[in-house]
This record gives C-alpha cells, sequence and structure tokens, in this order.
C-alpha cells in the first residue's frame, strides 16, 4: 500500500498492491469523490483483490493492483496532478502498472505516461489500445456464446431474449452485438440519452430501472453498477442465464449460492468481463490489436472451463471461478523460487 500526495496539485492517491505472484500488479486508476480515505482505502482494497483473480482466470501473467485518487473528476483533475501521480506510480519501478478505471480516460494516462512507463491504456494516437469497452463487449459476447452452449447445446442468440441493465459504453456494445446476431433485447437505463440511443439505434424495448431484472428473458445482463445481485433482487429474477459486464455484482459471497439455488446460471463477472483487461495487457507486448482480440476470443473457453468445473465438483460457478484462479495464483506463483538466468524480475 503507498499513499501518495502532492499539495500543489491537491492529489491524494492511494495505491493497493494486492498480489505480484504472477507478475507486476495492474489495475487502473479510479478517480472518486470518496468521502473519507477510509473509503478510498477500502475501495482500492477490495478492487486490487478483484484484479488478482481477473489477471488469473484469464491466464495472464499479471498480479493485481488498483490505485484511486480522491477527488472529484470533472473539476479537480490537472496537468500538475496527473504528472505528480505518475511519478508517485513510477517509484515503485514497475511492481504496480496503472491504466484508466471509472473516472480517467485515456488522455489522463497520456499526461500520467510522460512521467512513467508503468502505465498502459494510452489513446490510440499515442500507439495505445485505447477505449476497452467494445473489447470488454466482445469478450462478453463470447462467455454468452459459452453459456448458451452449456444451457442450450447451441452458442447461437438468435431469437433469445436479453434484459441489458446499463446501456453505457460496454451495454451499449454488447446490446448491439446482440441486435446484429438477431436477439431481441430490453433496456433500461436512468441516463436518458442512453437509453433513448439504445432504443432508436438498436430497436432494443426500454423498461424501468427497477423492473429490468424482473424481465421474462433468456438472460439477464448486469452492465451498471456493482452490488446489483443482492438477496431481494435474486428472488424477483426471471432468467435462466446472468452474463453481465459489471464489477462485483454480488452484494455478498451468499449471493453466488442464492443464484443457484435458483436454477440460474451465472458467469462470474471477473471471467467474463476481462476483455478490457486482456486488450489493455497486450501493450506490454507492443500493442496488437488481432493478438488482443484472438485472446478476447477466449474468454468462450475460460467461461466453459469454468461452469465445467462447477457442474464437475458440485459448486456453484463463482466458487469455481475462485478456485481456478487461486490454483493458478499459487502453483504457477511458486514458479518464481526459480530464478531464470538474467531474471530481474520480482
Ligand atoms: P458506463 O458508465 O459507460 O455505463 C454504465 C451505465 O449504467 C450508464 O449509462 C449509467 O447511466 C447506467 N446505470 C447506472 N445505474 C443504473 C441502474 N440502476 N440501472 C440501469 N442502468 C444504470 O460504464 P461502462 O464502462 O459501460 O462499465 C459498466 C460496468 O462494467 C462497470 O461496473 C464497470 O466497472 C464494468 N467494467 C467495464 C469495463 C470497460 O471496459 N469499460 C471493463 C470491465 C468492467
Amino acid at each position: 500500500m503507498l499513499f501518495g500526495y502532492d499539495e500543489v496539485s491537491g492529489l491524494k492517491t492511494i495505491i493497493a498492491i494486492h498480489s505480484t505472484a504472477l507478475g507486476p500488479a495492474l489495475g487502473g486508476t479510479r478517480f472518486y469523490p470518496y468521502r473519507s480515505e477510509e473509503a478510498a482505502l477500502e475501495d482500492a482494497l477490495r478492487l486490487s483483490t478483484g484484479m488478482s483473480y481477473k489477471a488469473a482466470a484469464a491466464g495472464l501473467d499479471l498480479g493485481g493492483g488498483k490505485a484511486v485518487i480522491i477527488g472529484d473528476p470533472v473539476t479537480d483533475k490537472s496537468e500538475r496532478l496527473f504528472r505528480a501521480y505518475g511519478r508517485i506510480v513510477d517509484s515503485l519501478r514497475g511492481r504496480y502498472i496503472t491504466a484508466e478505471d471509472v473516472g480517467t480516460t485515456a488522455e489522463d494516462m497520456d499526461m500520467v505516461r510522460r512521467e512513467t512507463r508503468w502505465s498502459l491504456g494510452a489513446s490510440v494516437a499515442l500507439g495505445g489500445s485505447g477505449d476497452p469497452s467494445p473489447v470488454t463487449a466482445r469478450g462478453l459476447y463470447a462467455a454468452t456464446r459459452a453459456v448458451a452452449m452449456k444451457l442450450w447445446g447451441d452458442p447461437d442468440v438468435a431469437g433469445r431474449r436479453f434484459a441489458v441493465q446499463g446501456a453505457g459504453k460496454v451495454g451499449a456494445a454488447y446490446a448491439q452485438l446482440l441486435v446484429e446476431n438477431r436477439a431481441e433485447v430490453v433496456v433500461a437505463d436512468p441516463h436518458e440519452p442512453a437509453l433513448k440511443a439504445a432504443v432508436d439505434r438498436l430497436g432494443a424495448t426500454a423498461v424501468p430501472i427497477d423492473e429490468i431484472h424482473k424481465q421474462e428473458t433468456d438472460i439477464f445482463s448486469p452492465c451498471a453498477l456493482g452490488a446489483g445481485l443482492n438477496e431481494a433482487t435474486i428472488a424477483e429474477l426471471s432468467c435462466q442465464a446472468i452474463v453481465g459486464c459489471a464489477n462485483n455484482q454480488l452484494a455478498v459471497e451468499e449471493d453466488a449460492q442464492r443464484i443457484a439455488d435458483r436454477g440460474i446460471l451465472y458467469a462470474p463477472d471477473f471471467v467474463v468481463n476481462a476483455g478490457g483487461l486482456i486488450n489493455v495487457h497486450d501493450e506490454l507486448h507492443g500493442y496488437s490489436r488481432t493478438r488482443a482480440l484472438h485472446r478476447v476470443d477466449s474468454i468462450y473457453d475460460a467461461t466453459t472451463a469454468i461452469l465445467d468445473a462447477a457442474e464437475r465438483h458440485g459448486i456453484n460457478p463463482n466458487e469455481a471461478a475462485e478456485k481456478i484462479a487461486e490454483d493458478r495464483i499459487r502453483e504457477i506463483g511458486d514458479l518464481r523460487r526459480f530464478r531464470r538466468s538474467g531474471d530481474d524480475r520480482n
């Protein structure tokens, strides 16, 4: 954990490194007006743990980390702030690699990158991977096909009905893929322009935000904020499966079992939404869109492996995914005992 301050720009940041067992801890920078430093710290710790699991389950050689900047992303951003932040990231000498997240953009990362090479997610103009959202949507779609295959013996989504909660950057791109593949989409979003775009451009049907999870559908897709699946909403679900991009969809861990007990198949969030991470990770090798997308499509196989393991061991898919991630962190992380010649990696 590293606390960083810059009085001149008002920067207040916390960088949390959860694990470097598989490689450098990669995770975005969240810019958010936290109520207190304690709240910011709690969020950074929780998010950095999630990143370790996400990277491990995606088969990447990455650990988990996350940074938060305490402030209002609309009023508190400045060149000085991001460059001071870049210097703090640089002081960790690659143990933590940052990228964009809620409240930060590729342009912000361009400023960070002027002070450290340990920043990914630069804009396309600077040779970076740009906005991860369409790639995350593509990975989500691959996971959806895996779930369809598991449920119905056919990965095709044509004629299936989907409820998409949140038509933001990922939700809208995902809904578009569904419509292009002749699925039917109902959508909810409190942000009127986002909702209108989904209805006008995609022909989706709008429903109120407190009704979306109750819709009778084949697949419910949480693409808004976290903790949308809780004891109350799970009891009201009327779908066969859940596949969505939102991070931390389950309010508490027991919710995974509640969903399973209702006979609903849950595709774990950190497995199906790894497309953005896989995309940005590719920059470490000199970004190749083709290579990144190829790897993102393997989310189909990762999802299938987890659903099969859950079935085999009689556990819910969330437990299976966590077990697969933990096993990999332990087994592969342990390999680092053997130093390779000329190896200075930690
Ligand atoms: P976004 O802000 O563009 O979209 C979120 C949308 O949800 C907004 O349009 C918002 O109005 C809407 N929303 C908020 N509350 C809602 C509610 N109660 N019901 C319905 N809609 C609601 O964000 P995004 O980049 O599309 O990300 C969506 C989720 O996916 C987030 O949880 C994010 O952490 C996660 N995620 C995103 C990426 C990525 O590549 N962008 C990658 C992995 C995970």
